[in-house]
């Protein structure tokens, strides 16, 4: 079933990447499961490998349900073409390593997710790449952190944990200007809220793990490319063996078709529990985008088309066991990492240990709250109990 750009985000999520005539007369693409791919004869084996004359080939390349869901999303966030992979953090050192070579140098955001961080560091480093950590708010003033090695200007719009908004058109239009490549970690924004490639963005990394497969029970990623980036991309997966199971693919398509709603109520009930903190006397700040009050909030609302659930607060200071005494008794926030599932979370992040290009200057304990789809008056209800539990705690 063909997708058209003039049609609503609600009716592409239905339609995108499946055709039922192709799928024995079913709705949903089956789950391709298979390694082996076998070819007609000799020749046209040899051909495929040398120039891809078929559609499909050995599983790890090419797979029905992984081109499903690659289309799919590819076609919802108006790249050219997406590459799978097993994890978020896959698709990023995947995209990562197609554009950086021994002595080059990549510009980074100093609010960037923290594995992404460690691999640059880590992995990066000792095959001879560069990093810049810069601030997240540096707009145009990027150009005077490029050097004649830069290919890669890394953001993630909002940051993790710490959710300063960017101006990626801003510093997308620098990048390019002087060469590098634009990767984005658009993964809060997900491919409905944020159309990376039209504010300058080359490639789009997303962890589908979140939002996508949306139920918590499976870990993919996506790369989505514009026509200029995709052979890189797709050359840096096949040379890396990136490749993902077509059951956890599956659960990606699966997820896409909810997305939507999902998102609507994931979005309006954060903005609903993020406005009710900010006005709870334990509250010092609340990170939360599509709030007047953030920083970023002129940016969120010129870039983006809607919020999802993930937000961050800082509570004014007190001592560490308060702070655990508020959320260990919490009933309906599970202590965790990930997000993006249908169940509400809640964890505590450090990153003044962390930043070096700008210190974290808060002084209160930093909180990271995931929405769910829970009742939103639920949710209030069980951070109340948990805020007297804070006062009580600090005495
Ligand atoms: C979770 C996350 C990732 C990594 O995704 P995994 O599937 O856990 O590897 C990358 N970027 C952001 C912003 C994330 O929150």
């Amino acid at each position: 079933m063909t997708d058209t750009p003039s049609k609503s985000d609600a009716t592409r999520l239905a339609h995108l990447g499946r055709d039922p005539s192709r799928q024995f007369g079913y709705v949903n693409p089956p789950v391709v499961r298979g390694s082996t791919w076998l070819a007609p004869g000799l020749a046209g084996y040899e051909a495929n490998v040398a120039k891809q004359t078929e559609e499909y080939s050995y599983a790890r390349i090419r797979n029905p349900t992984s081109s499903a869901f690659e289309q799919a999303v590819a076609d919802l966030e108006g790249g050219h073409r997406a590459v799978v992979a097993p994890s978020g953090l896959s698709a990023i050192t995947t995209a990562v390593l197609a554009f950086v070579k021994a002595g080059g140098h990549a510009l980074v955001t100093d609010s960037v997710y923290y594995p992404t961080r460690r691999f640059f560091d880590g992995l990066a480093a000792r095959f001879g790449v560069s990093v810049t950590y810069y601030d997240p708010a540096i707009g145009a003033g990027i150009a005077a952190l490029m050097r004649p090695e830069t290919t890669i200007v890394y953001v993630e719009s909002p940051g993790s944990i710490t959710f300063e908004m960017q101006d990626i058109p801003v510093i997308a239009a620098v990048a390019h200007a002087r060469g590098a490549v634009v990767i984005h970690d658009g993964t809060w924004g997900t491919p409905l809220y944020f159309r990376s490639f039209e504010h300058g963005v080359d490639v789009s990394v997303h962890a589908a793990t979140k939002y996508l497969v949306g139920h918590s029970d499976a870990m993919l990623g996506v790369v989505v490319c514009n026509a200029a980036t995709f052979d890189r991309v797709k050359a840096s997966a096949v040379g890396l063996g990136v490749c993902a199971s077509p059951d956890d693919v599956f659960l990606g398509l699966r997820g896409l078709r909810t997305l939507g709603v999902r998102l609507e109520r994931h979005w309006a009930s954060g903005v609903e529990l993020a406005r009710w903190l900010e006005t709870r006397p334990e509250v010092a700040r609340v990170l939360h985008p599509a709030l007047p009050s953030h920083p970023g909030h002129a940016i969120w609302k010129r870039d983006f088309r809607g919020a999802c659930g993930l937000f961050g607060l800082v509570l004014r200071p007190v001592p560490s066991k308060a702070v655990e005494a508020m959320v260990d008794g919490l009933s309906l926030f599970g202590i965790g990492a990930s997000w993006g599932g249908f169940e509400s979370l809640i964890l505590r992040s450090h990153p003044r240990a962390i930043r070096t290009a700008v210190p974290w200057a808060e002084e209160g304990t930093l909180l990271r709250i995931h929405v769910g789809l829970e009742d939103v008056e639920d949710l209030k209800a069980d951070l109340a109990a948990g805020f007297e539990r804070l006062r009580t705690a600090a005495g």
